[in-house]
């Protein structure tokens, strides 16, 4: 037998500067990599899981007891999130991008009849399900919700909080707002907007599930928990109709979060088995979110993004997203339909920068727990680096003096 092996992986340390993952905190780092070998129904991690619950309703403000992570990633979070929507169900989902996108077709897949998967079980057309297209680069209005739920009446109304293919923030007031109205229950994907924006789910009553990630702005890349969050009226609703799931029914994976029958237990039961390791980074993630302070990180978020954004615009570049991790762009004319050749020159060196994955061909660059003046400067200095290298007149000592003026302002307010 030919047996082939490889020699030892090596993975180097880049500058995680795109939409996401972000860079990880070294607490975080420290926490996975010292945990100890423990099983899943050891003493010590079943408390860390009920820590964690604790610390995720104080972080999302949230009295919401269905409130607890799911191994995994964002989309983890998310199938766990449409697992309540059956086959027939009424489903209006609103798509502004990639990730709306993917999960508009994740409802079509979940609210699909048998002949309708069937007939194209990749992209199935579930009649009961209606997708309100939103032109890349511009946010879900409450307006457009308002409508499409007036006219609809659906059991179940989706949209995503941030848009991360586009950058752009959605109107989740005028969201829960219409729900409410119409007796829609709101599902929310908050992939990335938790950790970054100051918001409270319980200002947020029409929304009846909320899903987001680890490795965004919780800043827990190794590979942990997707934080979800659950109203009493989704649980019941999911009680008294099912999930076509066992691993990802929210009212059984809630269990080994020490949550049964609707209350919290001291203890987790059994549910699949989880890492020592991943629950003590998730921890400790979740402990520095709350040392710093979910309003103190939101502000940050703004003030570096705007710097960002206007070093990008002093560049030519033309800013198209509103999101504060993130700046989504066109390059200057010059230089259009050159953003991918820019963007594998930059990756290539260990920057990690994004184009859009979606049409139209944008660059995105995400300065996800990058808050300090050096880190922002060096993803400048970088990209105007390699602005240069694609031919672009990018003067240094303008940026440089832009980045010093920014800087110096805020030091003094
Ligand atoms: C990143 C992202 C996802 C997907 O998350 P994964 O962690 O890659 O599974 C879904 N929705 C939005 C809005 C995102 O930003």
């Amino acid at each position: 037998m030919n047996v082939q092996t490889f020699p030892r992986l090596e993975i180097p340390n880049t500058l995680a500067a795109g939409p996401g993952p972000g860079n990880t905190d070294p607490r975080v780092l420290e926490a996975f990599a010292a945990a100890g070998v423990a099983d899943h129904m050891q003493g010590d991690v079943l408390r860390g899981m009920v820590e964690c619950k604790h610390m995720l309703r104080s972080i999302w403000g949230t009295k919401n007891t269905y409130t607890f992570g799911v191994a995994g990633t964002g989309w983890s979070a998310l199938d766990s999130m449409f697992s309540a929507v059956m086959p027939g169900d009424t489903v209006v989902a609103f798509s502004n991008g990639t990730f709306s996108g993917i999960d508009a077709l994740t409802l079509r897949i979940k609210a699909s009849t048998r002949e309708e998967l069937a007939a194209d079980s990749l992209s199935p057309a579930a009649a009961s399900v209606t997708v309100i297209e939103v032109p890349h680069g511009s946010s879900v209005t409450g307006e457009i919700v308002e409508a499409a739920l007036a006219e609809h009446k659906p059991k179940w109304a989706f949209m995503a909080h941030w848009e991360t293919g586009s950058g752009r923030i959605n109107d989740l007031r005028g969201f829960s707002d219409a729900c409410e109205r119409h007796g829609a229950m709101g599902l929310i994907d908050a992939v990335s907007s938790l950790g970054v924006e100051d918001f409270s789910i319980d200002d947020f009553p029409g929304i009846a599930g909320w899903a987001s990630c680890p490795q965004k702005g919780i800043c827990c890349l190794p590979l942990t928990y997707a934080p979800v969050s659950f109203t009493d009226r989704y649980i019941e609703n999911l009680r008294a109709n099912g999930a076509y799931t066992f691993v990802h029914n929210p009212i059984f994976e809630a269990r080994h979060w020490g949550i049964v029958d609707g209350q919290d237990v001291e203890k987790g039961t059994y549910h699949r088995t989880h890492s020592g390791y991943a629950v003590a980074a998730f921890h400790e993630s979740l402990r520095l979110t709350l040392e710093e302070g979910l309003a103190n990180r939101a502000e940050s978020y703004k003030k570096h993004e705007q710097v960002l954004r206007a070093a990008i615009v002093a560049m030519g570049c033309d800013v198209t997203s509103n999101m504060t991790s993130l700046v989504v762009f066109n390059l200057p004319e010059a230089f259009a339909g050159r953003e991918m050749e820019l963007v594998q020159a930059c990756r290539a060196e260990g920057f990690g920068i994004w184009p859009t994955l979606s049409e139209p061909v944008q660059v995105r660059i995400g300065i996800l727990n990058q808050l300090t003046p050096a880190a922002i400067t060096e993803i400048v200095n970088r990209f105007a680096d390699a602005m240069r290298r694609m031919g672009a007149n990018v003067d240094q000592s303008e940026i440089t003096s832009l980045l010093e003026g920014h800087y110096a302002q805020m030091q003094a307010a």
